[in-house]
Parts: structure tokens; C-alpha cells; sequence
């Protein structure tokens, strides 16, 4: 299997986990969701939880070089294998950062792809949104219900909602997204292969179409 470096890009609820999680099991990608990452050191009160904790409970971007350090030790530890960036990186910094430590293992981000969706809808999709504290799976009330009310489908783990998941926060969020994110979308345009999906096509529409594109990513060399 060609190894294929992926950057998923887009706003906060508009699928870029859900998409994640399915490249994993499916496309055999080794995932790195840095929200994730954040959210299991705070758990688990590590120093670097305590230290981003005020950051990701109000939806401030944590700092570049706390971020870096986390990828680096990550690459570092996975490199060679398909990898799946999702909300990393979020600034031109991290974007540079993340070359600068691919190219010392001899790679590169093979394709950005955009996952779109309007602000609005992003609220309503974000404010009925669901994880299970346990395996991390992600169900929506409105439109990917689990089968048992607060249970998740496949590890009875309890589903909670995310604290930055509430209307205030999701449009801070928006304001950094829009402000510091969006202006990746250029960066990789003009130097690797950016991709466009309409994230309002629904969950498996947007898969099948990543899935055509990751095969023509990683037939081309
Ligand atoms: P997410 O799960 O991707 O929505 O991320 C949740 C929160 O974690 C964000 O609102 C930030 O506070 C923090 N975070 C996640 N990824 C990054 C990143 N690449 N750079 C800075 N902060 C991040």
C-alpha cells in the first residue's frame, strides 16, 4: 500500500472526524485528530493537558509550538505509514511546520482536502452533536441517532456533548476558523494538490468521493 499523507481541512462540525474515523477502518490510515489528542491529555491531567485545557474549553487556538511538538513526536512515530491529518494544521505556522517535519523523513502532504459547509449550518449540526466518552465515536440526534438514547452503538460506552460543542463557543470557533484556517486552503492550493467536497452531501456521499480520490492519490506518484 503507497503511503498517501492526507490533511483534512474545513470548519469545525462538518465532518471531518466522522470521514477520519472512517479512512481508519476502512483505508487503513493512521488518524491524528490534535483536538483528540488535546481532549485525552486534559482527561488525563497530564502537564500538557493542564497547560492547553483554558484553550480548548473556550475555543482558542492552542499555541503553535505546543501543537508542533505533539505532531513531530507523532510523524515521528508513524511515519511511512498513511496518515490522516483532521484539524491540523490550523494556522500557516502549523502548516510550515508540518512540511518541515515531513521532509525530514523524506515525505510530504500528498493532498489537502477541503470539506465545506456554511456557518449556520454548522451550528445545528454542532449543537446536536454526540461522542461516546469511551472508543470517541461521533453520532448527530438530528441525523446519525445511536440506537439507544445516551448509549453508543458499538461500545455501550456514554455519549456526552462536547463542552465548546454550545452555540457561543461554535461561533468563536467559526471566527478563528474563518481568521486563521481559511487562509490554508490557499497555502495548499498553490503548493500541493487541494481538493473540494461539499460537506452538505451527507456522510456517504462525502466517503465515497474521498475514497476516489485517496485511490488517485496514491496511484499517481
Ligand atoms: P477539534 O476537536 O478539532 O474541534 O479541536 C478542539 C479544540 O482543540 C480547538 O478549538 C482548539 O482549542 C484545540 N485544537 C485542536 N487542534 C488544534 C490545532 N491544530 N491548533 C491549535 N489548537 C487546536
Amino acid at each position: 500500500m503507497k503511503s498517501v499523507n492526507i490533511v483534512l481541512l474545513g470548519p469545525p462540525g462538518s465532518g471531518k472526524g466522522t470521514q477520519a474515523e472512517l479512512l481508519r477502518d476502512k483505508l487503513g490510515f493512521v488518524h491524528y485528530s490534535t483536538g483528540e489528542v488535546f481532549r485525552d491529555h486534559i482527561k488525563r491531567r497530564t502537564p500538557v493537558g493542564i497547560e492547553v485545557e483554558e484553550y480548548v474549553t473556550s475555543g482558542r487556538l492552542v499555541p503553535d509550538e505546543v501543537v508542533l511538538e505533539a505532531v513531530n513526536a507523532f510523524v515521528s512515530e508513524h511515519a511511512g505509514a498513511r496518515l490522516l491529518f483532521d484539524g491540523f494544521p490550523r494556522t500557516i505556522p502549523q502548516a510550515r511546520g508540518l512540511d518541515r517535519v515531513l521532509e525530514g523523513h523524506d515525505q510530504a502532504v500528498d493532498m489537502a482536502v477541503l470539506i465545506s459547509l456554511d456557518d449556520d449550518e454548522v451550528v445545528k449540526r454542532l449543537t446536536s452533536r454526540r461522542q461516546c466518552r469511551k472508543c470517541g465515536r461521533i453520532f448527530n440526534l438530528a441525523f446519525m441517532p445511536p440506537k439507544r438514547d445516551g448509549v453508543c452503538d458499538d461500545c455501550e460506552g456514554e455519549l456526552y456533548q462536547r463542552p465548546d460543542d454550545n452555540e457561543e463557543i461554535i461561533r468563536d470557533r467559526l471566527g478563528v476558523y474563518h481568521e486563521q484556517t481559511e487562509p490554508l486552503v490557499e497555502y495548499y492550493r498553490e503548493r500541493f494538490r487541494l481538493e473540494r467536497i461539499d460537506g452538505a452531501i451527507g456522510r456517504d456521499r462525502v466517503f465515497t468521493e474521498l475514497t476516489r480520490l485517496v485511490a488517485d492519490a496514491a496511484g499517481q506518484d
